[in-house]
């Protein structure tokens, strides 16, 4: 049996990977320090013969007993408001953490793949965005901590596979939702269902023109899975090429939801990318992978998820 350490186990996508291991015949170990994530998104897990869980930061030395075949680092903060919160811990998990990690990939002779994302190419002047776009991040301004923690988390990740050989695979990750997001981590999906089920106004950062393309979670873990099992080193974009700006978004599920709430404008965040979309010609080609879960049944089933919590959690607010 393949055994696999996921670091970031307990979020939101690092916990769906647990489960597509898992299901495909895995024996998974997964690591994570609850930062950002939940106990709850792996309670179902917990008795599973095939599942091992290490509370650990990853930042700090890690240590596995035994063989591993595959790493997956997925451990870092993922939201705005989360890394304007913890931006140092956010500057260390995607350095120190990706370095200890790469170090464990090194002594035990397994394949690493390092989840990346779409913010590495900044505000992008590209578009839609291809993998050979540099990018054109701030370094200094409040994303920073986490656009230039990936960036350097791809360099470093690069200079392994070239100096020691190791195997490596890299995800640019666009926007991806679904299930066991957390409801208040200020992501604009869950922010606005959020604000739909509690009977609240739906907040547009800005004017809301800002694009995004919203990937469902089963599309994405399927697209890491292929790449995991790939042979290619450079990094790939994976995400729905399906662009919308924010403000036809908030419509949508003003329409969807039912809810009989306004929208209301607030201040756009520094640096907040005006567009983005991605490329995934590269994907298509080397995976023989595409979307397949359009917005109108991801949300549903997101929704439901929401809907599903309950009132505590729901009127839950960290910030
Ligand atoms: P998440 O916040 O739900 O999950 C991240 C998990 O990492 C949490 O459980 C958190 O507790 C854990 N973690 C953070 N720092 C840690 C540390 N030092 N040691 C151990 N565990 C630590 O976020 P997510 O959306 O599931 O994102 C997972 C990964 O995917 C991240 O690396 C993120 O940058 C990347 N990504 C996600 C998206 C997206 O749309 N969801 C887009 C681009 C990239
Ligand atoms: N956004 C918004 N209202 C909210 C939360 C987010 O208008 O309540 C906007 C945000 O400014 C950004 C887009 O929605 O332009 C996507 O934000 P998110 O935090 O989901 O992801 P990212 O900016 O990292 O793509």
């Amino acid at each position: 049996m393949k055994k696999v350490l996921i670091t970031g186990a307990a979020g939101f996508l690092g916990s769906h990977l647990c489960d597509r291991f898992i299901n495909e015949g895995y024996f998974v170990i997964g690591m994570d320090n609850f930062i950002t994530g939940d106990k709850k998104n792996i309670h179902h897990l917990e008795k599973h013969p095939n599942f091992d869980f290490i509370k650990h930061d990853v930042t700090e030395f890690v240590n596995i007993e035994g063989n591993l075949d595959y790493i997956l680092h997925f451990a870092s903060p993922a939201s705005p408001i989360d890394y304007l919160k913890i931006p140092i811990q956010t500057l260390k998990v995607g350095s120190l953490g990706t370095h200890n990690l790469l170090g464990l990939a090194k002594a035990k002779k397994a394949r690493i793949l390092i989840a990346s994302t779409s913010e590495v190419y900044g505000d992008p002047l590209v578009h839609p965005q291809t993998e050979d776009y540099y990018g054109n991040v701030n370094t200094i301004g409040p994303r920073g901590v986490y656009d230039e923690a990936k960036r350097f988390q791809e360099s470093i990740t690069m200079a392994y596979h070239r100096f020691h050989g190791i195997e490596t695979r890299i995800v640019r990750i666009f926007n991806t939702y679904g299930p066991r997001m957390r409801l208040n981590d200020g992501r604009v999906i869950p922010a606005f269902m959020g604000q739909a089920l509690r009977g609240e106004d739906l907040t547009i950062f800005g004017d809301g023109s800002q694009t995004r393309s919203f990937c469902f979670v089963d599309d994405q873990v399927e697209g890491i899975f292929r790449l995991l099992l790939s042979d290619y080193e450079a990094p790939v974009n994976i995400g729905n090429p399906n662009e919308i700006t924010i403000k036809q978004f908030a419509e949508e599920i003003i329409k969807f939801t039912g809810t009989k709430q306004k929208i209301i404008y607030k201040a756009l965040p520094q640096d907040d990318p005006l567009q983005r979309q991605p490329d995934i010609s590269l994907a298509k080609k080397l995976l023989n992978w595409e979307p397949k879960i359009g917005r109108a049944v991801g949300m549903k089933i997101t929704y439901e998820y929401f809907k599903s919590l309950s009132e505590e959690e729901l009127f839950k607010s960290e910030h």
